[in-house]
């Protein structure tokens, strides 16, 4: 089973979608944007686009930070958050055990113990609805999760196991306060699922499964929490 590189957001990065209006979890407490943006193209957000990120990422890593003993043996460690990188800048990638990271995806890179995702994936996919990041970041994580974990618990369906990680950290955060799920933010999630979902159905390691084994594996996660990722 591979960690790195498994992922393979591209087919979103090649979609261009309309803008829609910005409607997306949010940290409690931040600012709120205009409930009803126009449905024009607008100007890419890249102020909230950077706010976001950084939330999606701090909501994350508190979750398991907060949640890590109720579920697993041993102490919570952070991975690294290298962030956002330039794919189509060679000299600008990181590499993942002597390898470079591929353009326009997120990955968790087992070698190095850090996220990293393209900076045109998570923009392509931002204009769309700022769920996207969450759902990457979150994702991303539960790979990192996973390497910290004893291989009997990995699944061998380890991108379902990481959807499904994804939906607990995001709903569990709900629940905990720190984030606010708001309208068009589901639709937002369904719509993503439905562009990295594969064509055929989960079959072996290293498929991500479908579109809507995806978006079942997240909400398993999201209604029944991280116990459900391991049964
Ligand atoms: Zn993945």
């Amino acid at each position: 089973m591979t960690l790195t590189g498994a992922c393979e957001y591209t087919a979103a990065a090649r979609t261009a979608a309309p803008a829609r209006p910005a409607q997306s979890p949010r940290a409690t407490g931040s600012p709120t944007a205009s409930p009803h943006a126009p449905a024009t193209p607008r100007r890419f957000d890249e102020a909230g686009f950077e706010g976001d990120l950084r939330t999606a990422t701090a909501i994350t890593d508190r979750f398991w930070r907060r949640h890590w003993t109720r579920f697993f043996t041993g102490a919570y460690r952070s991975p690294r958050v290298v962030g956002l990188y330039d794919g189509s800048d060679p000299a600008a990638t990181p590499t993942c055990g002597g390898e470079p990271l591929e353009r326009d995806n997120a990955e968790y890179c087992p070698a190095g113990d850090f996220l990293a995702w393209d900076a045109h994936l998570m923009r392509s996919g931002y204009a769309n609805g700022d769920a996207w990041v969450y759902l990457v970041v979150a994702h991303e994580w539960g790979h990192a999760v996973q390497n910290r974990l004893q291989r009997r618990l990995v699944s061998a369906a380890a991108e379902l196991q990481a959807d499904c990680l994804a939906g607990a950290v995001l709903y569990g955060s709900a629940a905990d306060g720190d984030l606010t799920f708001e309208t068009g933010d589901t639709r937002e999630i369904v719509d993503s699922f439905q562009v990295i979902g594969d064509r055929t159905p989960w079959t072996r390691p290293g498929d991500h499964g479908t579109a809507s084994q995806r978006l079942q594996a997240f909400s398993r996660g999201g209604a029944r929490g991280v116990p459900a990722c391991f049964t």
